[in-house]
């Protein structure tokens, strides 16, 4: 879905992933390939001109929050700013009456029978009864149609392709589903003249009076998907959106924002001619997929969750001024326990899809074996690792239920860690987030 589009901002996102230096340059660099990719797929340049204008100031004018990179603050920026521009939150179909009425609105092959089918089955697969209601009385089969995309999910259709009256048949429909948990109203949407079609829109609202009237677009129209959002606001309240055909679309991103502009939510996006091609629209979820980071937002939580509670000021100045002891490993130690297994951790970091080999040796299991040694160790021994020698190693083995073996890997690891940290102190790197991966590079 959209591939062109997520193929260049991942890039995109890749490369600033992994520049060493994130300065003006690079930021505006950054923002052009954004531009590019965006104008591409038709979204409209005054949005994308708003967007890079957010996207500069907030990178060169916000300070990072403590704990993380430059670089991480930038990702954070673009992946915020991309997020607004497609809606901000999620927002749920909630079927909190019943009978719950959906009507469907939207231009003849927006694709709103074949999206009902799909919404029905969702519904229907969540537990909820279903029966859908055909007043398309212009297209001689939409009554089949509906049948033929229902079939074999206990879903039941109501329809009567010898009734003309589209009022008419909603009222029946009606009254057959009372006892539904929903039901959900095609309509037409074929008129010669708007204002008709728009009257019938209303009178069709006055017998149903919908919870919700859903609008269908077609992603393939690009930037005018925002005009047509617009007409059928006027005449009706919409109470969300769905955008179909976004699957290999050039225009998916373009119809995408200048819906999301409009105000009402997407709730579902269509993405095939299947059945079960219909997702649940997630701002957040379509950014980060589309910016090629897996979860980057709960990588990001998580980052400032750990900074905030346990990387003291002092313990990172000790860190970044060279003076690394074995209490400040035990710490990170902690850090990684509470992230979740380091593999995962890799995995959502842009860019770095894959664990380096080194860093894959540090287990999870090494990591509890370490820090029950360090339980067994005094605080002396933590403070100063140096006099840590023969008789204790051995005395710390013997306390932790371990072999020296291990007591002496951990020292060993101790010991290129600290070497590390001083390198990084010495760049101005720093960030737990970053000192992590650092030290796992190596
Ligand atoms: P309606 O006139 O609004 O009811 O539109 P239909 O449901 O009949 O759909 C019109 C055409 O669009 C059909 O050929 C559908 O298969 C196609 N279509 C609908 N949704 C999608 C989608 O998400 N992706 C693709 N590729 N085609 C779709
Ligand atoms: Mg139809």
């Amino acid at each position: 879905m959209l591939g062109n589009l997520g193929r260049s901002l991942s890039k995109t996102m890749k490369k600033l992933a992994g520049m060493t230096i994130v300065d003006e340059e690079v930021v505006r660099e950054v923002i052009k390939d954004i531009q590019r990719a965006l104008i591409q797929s038709d979204v409209n340049v005054k949005l994308v001109f708003k967007l890079s204008k957010s996207i500069e100031n907030r990178a060169l004018n916000e300070e990072p929050p403590r704990g993380i990179t430059p670089k991480e603050h930038i990702i954070r920026i673009v992946y915020e700013e991309m997020v607004k521009l497609v809606g901000e939150k999620a927002q749920e179909l909630s079927i909190d009456e019943k009978p719950y009425r959906i009507l469907f609105l939207g231009l003849q092959g927006s694709g709103k029978t074949t999206t009902i089918g799909k919404l029905a089955r969702h519904l229907r697969r969540r537990g909820f009864t279903v029966g859908v209601v055909c007043t398309d009385t212009w297209r001689p089969a939409a009554f089949e149609q509906l049948k033929q995309y229902t079939e074999g999910q206990d879903i039941d259709v109501y329809g009567d392709p010898q009734n003309r009256d589209a009022v008419d048949l909603a009222r029946k429909g009606l009254e057959e589903f009372q006892k539904k948990d929903v039901i959900i109203f095609d309509t037409a949407g074929r008129h010669k003249e708007e204002k008709d079609l728009l009257n019938e829109m209303e009178e069709l609202s006055d017998v149903v009076r919908p919870h919700e009237a859903i609008l269908v677009i077609d992603g393939t129209i690009g930037q005018q998907a925002r005009e047509q959002a617009l007409a059928f606001r006027e005449a009706t309240d919409i109470g969300s959106i769905i955008v179909t055909k976004l699957d290999g679309s050039a225009k998916g991103g373009g119809a995408l924002s200048a819906v999301a502009e409009i105000g009402a939510p997407i709730k579902f996006i269509g993405t095939g001619e299947r059945i079960e091609d219909l997702e649940v629209f997630d701002p957040e979820r379509f950014i980060s997929r589309l910016l090629g980071m897996g979860d980057l937002r709960s990588l990001l939580e998580k980052v400032e969750e750990v900074s905030e509670e346990d990387i003291s000021e002092e313990s990172l100045d000790a860190i970044l001024s060279g003076r690394f002891t074995l209490k400040d490993m035990r710490v990170q130690f902690e850090m990684m326990g509470k992230m979740g297994p380091l593999q995962q951790i890799m995995k959502m970091l842009p860019g770095m899809g894959k664990l380096p080999k080194d860093a894959s040796k540090m287990t999870e299991e090494t990591i509890k074996r370490y820090l029950i040694i360090m339980d067994s160790m005094t605080d002396e021994e933590l403070e100063k690792p140096d006099i840590i020698k023969h008789s204790r190693i051995r005395r710390i083995a013997r306390g932790s239920g371990t072999r020296n073996e291990d007591v002496k890997d951990l020292l060993k690891y101790y010991k290129v860690t600290k070497k590390a940290m001083k390198g990084l102190g010495r760049r101005k790197m720093g960030g737990p987030m970053g000192q992590l991966m650092r030290q796992f590079m190596r």
